[in-house]
């Protein structure tokens, strides 16, 4: 655009840059981070303020880099609807704002992670949402806690620390039978392992802050939808201020892009490294349901296949100590209260994940004070045996 001599720097530097018409298509997609998009005319706002037309108006209603991640997660989860939020707890908000009211009740498995079930009970609990923590392992007690009002089950497709799977199918009939739905927290899996839409799902959520990204420098969820459950989602997502930043948006899907490879190895290396911790005599317990001993070894390999997930967890001989040892012994395996990353990492969920619960509710889920979950990463296999030996070493049998 040519510059009438004119104008000063007051007048030329604020005014807005025409984007640039590009002959030629860049491969990787471009982060808009414009809040705010320039309209044609009222007609054409209206109709996109509206929900009819293509197009953005303001960001926090939608941007292009939260619907090109959202495009791919309901590829990779064939859904019929995808949306991106700040976090995985504002896909959890999302789903509960969007599907209940006052009145409703919710079925939640008792495995759920610690800020999932703050939601759920404390928060919704305020709003007049009702709900009862059940082990959703155990399909005679989850038809036990079903109402009148029942309106959600939820559930984690794998749990953490100690890995349990639920059976997606017969809680979504159950749920189905009853007019309710059923939302799946698929963080632990994600869909290299399991896409529960395909058993009955109508809500995957997954935190993309862990696996899906893969690279520990974003905080982003993803909620999906089958059927007709998603109509006010859209509505909720930017009334409530839920919405994602696009450049957070522009970096997940680049983490996505390696996330099928990521995950494969991951598994695979779980896999070798559970077998191995088995025979390990500093070792009591290993949870990976990849394991012939696991208790829901045979729900898995029907709902999963052949890939378990990339977290083991590990129970020590000899309590809180021998997991102080081990964590100041295996030097190469940061202890980081998250899970997902490139490399090897550990959690206590005693001292983190489940510090706020009494301890004979930690007993009654399988957290003792040796209990380290293991978030397992690429590297070579030796590569991580030898790191897991070091913390193993200082520990007596
Ligand atoms: C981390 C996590 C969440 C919450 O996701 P954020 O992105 O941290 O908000 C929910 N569910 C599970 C199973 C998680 O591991």
């Amino acid at each position: 655009m040519s510059t009438p001599s004119d104008e000063t720097p007051e007048d030329i530097c604020p005014r807005p840059s025409e984007p640039p018409s590009l002959a030629t298509a860049p491969l990787s997609p471009p982060i808009h981070l414009a809040s705010v998009y320039r309209c044609e005319s009222p007609a054409q706002a209206d109709r996109i303020l509206g929900g009819d037309g293509d197009g953005y108006v303001y960001a926090r209603d939608g941007h292009p880099n939260a619907d090109l991640l959202a495009a791919k997660c309901r590829e990779l989860h064939a859904a019929d609807h995808a949306a991106i939020a700040a976090s995985g707890m504002a896909a959890l908000a999302l789903a509960v704002l969007a599907h209940l009211q006052t009145g409703d009740h919710v079925v939640a498995s008792r495995q759920l992670y610690g800020k999932s079930l703050a939601l759920l009970e404390g928060e919704s609990g305020r709003l007049g949402i009702m709900s009862t923590r059940v082990d959703t392992c155990n399909l005679n007690a989850v038809r036990a806690a079903l109402t009148e009002r029942t309106r959600l089950i939820v559930v984690e497709t794998i749990t953490n620390p100690i890995l349990r799977v639920s059976d997606l199918g017969a809680l979504a009939d159950m749920a189905h039978e009853r007019g309710a739905a059923l939302l799946v927290d698929n963080t632990l899996a994600g869909p290299v392992v399991c896409r529960p839409h395909e058993f009955g799902a109508d809500f995957v959520l997954e935190s993309l802050t862990k696996s899906m990204n893969g690279h520990s420098d974003v905080v982003l969820g993803l909620l999906t939808g089958k059927g007709d459950v998603w109509r006010r989602v859209p509505g909720v997502l930017s009334a409530w201020g839920l919405a994602s930043s696009p450049f957070d948006c522009w970096l997940a899907l680049r983490g996505l892009s390696t996330h099928a490879i990521r995950a494969e190895k991951a598994c695979h290396n779980a896999l070798a490294i559970a077998r191995w911790l088995a025979k390990q005599p500093q070792v009591e317990t290993v949870h990976y349901a990849g394991l012939i001993g696991h208790p829901d070894y045979a729900l898995a390999r029907r709902q999963f296949g052949e890939r378990f997930g990339s977290m083991v967890t590990i129970t020590l001989r000899h309590g809180r100590a021998a997991a102080e040892s081990f964590i100041a012994s295996a030097r190469d395996v940061p202890f980081c209260p998250s899970l997902g990353e490139l490399s090897t990492t550990l959690s206590h969920p005693q001292s983190t994940s489940h510090r706020g619960l009494t301890e004979s509710d930690r007993v009654a889920l399988g957290i003792f004070g040796g209990t380290i979950r293991l978030s397992i990463g690429i590297e070579s296999v030796e590569h991580i045996q030898a790191s897991l030996a070091a913390g193993l070493a200082r520990i007596e049998d």
